[in-house]
């Protein structure tokens, strides 16, 4: 049998009339930095920090974060790494951060909204990152998840200016975030789609549900108009938007996020080479033509349908 080899990206991410497309790994430490480097990812989109500090009953120390992050920066050297400060949460939760009983953690005291019930986290945070990446040679970009109002992006980029980190971002994973995007890229320098629990809210319906995969779709033509809401906010206000959930590992899926206006995908790093090949099959017009039809679909299923019968050769 054939060995099988490791497939890794050639270039950078663009469609076949050469649209560039940013195309970055997910990473949750710093051995899948590593690995993502290997691959050949352009940078990193999403790096989890809170799953370096899971389980843990005591805050991490300023030291302890500085060595992780400076680790995962010092993967991509003169690359830009997006650190996503923690997101606790029911599917991540984090003991030193005890909320308490919740009667529903998803739509609880999680993600940004912990910082302000403990905002010297958040200041002990930004201190590490700052000071991570001064001491490392990698573009570093910070974003805030679950960002829920504009109040809450302006407040997340001032802290994050105090700390002299220059391109605060915010993760739009709420639909609230994805219909006001142009307000709060007002503020915010760019979106980062989280297309899992955009979806999720959505949809109402608990990303954790495999009874309810149908529903936890992002094919689902009401997540695309979020989206695509998304990237008019930032289309008005001259910010990048990329999605860094699973929807971005699609190919098929892929192609309709570059034509609703999408300039980075992020993705597991086994997922890069197909959907660079997919998108190097495509024309950013073809791109725009089947974000056209999605859009129209009544069904997450037709759309679906509709895309794939266009572009055949996608999955
Ligand atoms: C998302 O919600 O799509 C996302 C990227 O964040 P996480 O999966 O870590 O919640
Ligand atoms: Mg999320």
């Amino acid at each position: 049998a054939a060995t099988a080899r490791p497939r890794v990206l050639t270039g950078p991410g663009r469609t076949s009339d050469g649209h560039p497309v940013q195309l970055l790994a997910n990473v949750a430490n710093p051995e899948q930095a590593l690995l993502a480097a290997e691959v050949g990812a352009e940078g990193v989109g999403l790096f989890r920090s809170e799953f370096c500090f899971l389980g843990r009953e005591q805050a991490p120390s300023r030291a302890e974060q500085v060595d992780a992050y400076r680790q995962v920066f010092a993967a991509f050297p003169g690359r830009k790494v997006v650190i996503r400060t923690l997101d606790s949460g029911a599917d991540k939760p984090l003991p030193f951060l005890s909320m308490g009983y919740e009667e529903n953690p998803a739509l609880g005291l999680r993600g940004l909204r912990t910082s302000a019930r403990w905002p010297e986290l958040l200041d002990e945070q930004l201190a590490a990152i700052a000071e991570a990446s001064a001491a490392e040679d990698a573009t570093v970009w910070v974003m805030a998840p679950m960002v829920a109002t504009v109040d809450e992006a302006e407040d997340f980029v001032a802290a994050c200016h105090r700390h002299g980190l220059a391109e605060p971002g915010v993760m739009v994973e709420v639909p609230s975030a994805a219909l006001l995007s142009g307000q709060i890229l007002a503020h915010a320098h760019f979106a980062s789609i989280g297309t899992n629990d955009l979806t999720q809210y959505a949809m109402a319906a608990d990303r954790l549900l495999g009874s309810l995969a149908h529903l936890s779709d992002p094919w689902q033509p009401a997540v695309l108009q979020l989206i695509a809401s998304t990237c008019a906010g930032g289309a008005q206000q001259g910010r990048p938007v990329g999605v860094c959930g699973e929807a971005a590992s699609h190919t098929a899926l892929a192609t309709v996020l570059v034509g609703l206006g999408v300039s980075s995908l992020s993705m597991a790093p086994r997922a890069l080479p197909d959907v660079a090949a997919a998108l190097g099959a495509v024309t950013l017009e073809e791109c725009r033509t089947v974000a056209r039809i999605a859009l129209a679909a009544s069904s997450a299923h037709d759309a679906r349908a509709a895309v794939r019968a266009r572009l055949p050769q996608l999955d």
